[in-house]
């Protein structure tokens, strides 16, 4: 009898999201997505690179430098570490980065004769993945990135909003790490809503379910997430003492 009081007083158990309706959620507020390739995989290779650990911003205009000092990625290959360095300086880490971008090309060009990396478009998911991921510097996302952005193909890049907002819906669980989640959230819709599941929450890391303090008053998510309303924290009691002795010393 106690036992199954005890059983009427638990709270009950949210059904989780899962991806689709995720998706259908979050499409009215951060759609549409329209896939559109800004470069060429190679050079969306060479951007990525650029772009990790800075700014979208930073890294724009590092790779913008880049090619305006070369004018082509044969000439980036050829080209000192030195040179490379001091074009894309603005994008922080430019020593580690000049190197890496210079080694990849001319591995690549060893590899294909060519900077053209869309035959990667006719190989099975899984083996496009596999090629780039045997270059030293090219991890799960950057690959991703490349296959998706680049080709079209459904590939999940997981960049640092995905895998937050992933987590505090439970997609993933709280110990799965970030390279692994690319594999476990992109099955989770069919292939052709890969790109539009990837942007959807991303925009929403951004604009929602922010760092540090989410929006969870506004968000469109709220009533099923598990982590609703956990990050509204009560205000430190220490504030007035600090205040009052700031006061008194004044
Ligand atoms: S309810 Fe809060 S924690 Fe959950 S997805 Fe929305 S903003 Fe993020």
């Amino acid at each position: 009898m106690s036992t199954r009081r005890a059983e009427s007083k638990r709270k009950p158990r949210i059904r989780k999201y899962k991806a689709p309706e995720v998706m259908e959620i979050l499409a009215p507020v951060h759609g549409p997505a329209d896939w559109e390739p800004r470069y060429s995989a190679a050079e969306e290779l060479v951007y990525t690179i650029l772009s990790q650990h800075t700014s979208d911003l930073n890294s724009e205009r590092a790779y913008q430098t880049l090619m305006d000092t070369f004018g082509s990625l044969r000439a980036v290959a050829d080209a000192s570490p030195e040179a490379i360095e001091e074009a894309i300086r603005r994008g922080g880490l430019a020593k580690q980065k000049s190197v890496r971008i210079k080694s990849i090309l001319n591995q690549v060009y060893e590899e294909v004769g060519s900077f053209d990396l869309s035959f990667l478009a006719e190989m099975p998911l899984d083996e496009a993945k596999a090629w780039l991921k045997k270059f030293d510097g090219i991890g799960p996302k950057t690959a991703a990135i490349i296959l998706c952005f680049a080709l079209g193909m459904p590939a999940m890049p997981v960049d640092t909003h995905i895998y937050r907002v992933s987590q505090r819906l439970r997609l993933i669980g709280p110990k799965v790490n970030a390279d692994k989640a690319h594999d476990l959230l992109e099955p989770m819709v069919p292939p052709e809503d890969v790109f539009a599941f990837h942007v959807y929450l991303i925009r929403h890391g951004r604009e929602v379910c922010k760092a540090q303090r989410p929006k969870c008053v506004e968000c469109v998510l709220a009533e099923r997430c598990p982590s609703q309303g956990k990050f509204d924290k009560p205000k430190r009691k220490t504030s007035t003492k600090k205040s009052r002795s700031r006061a008194s010393t004044s």
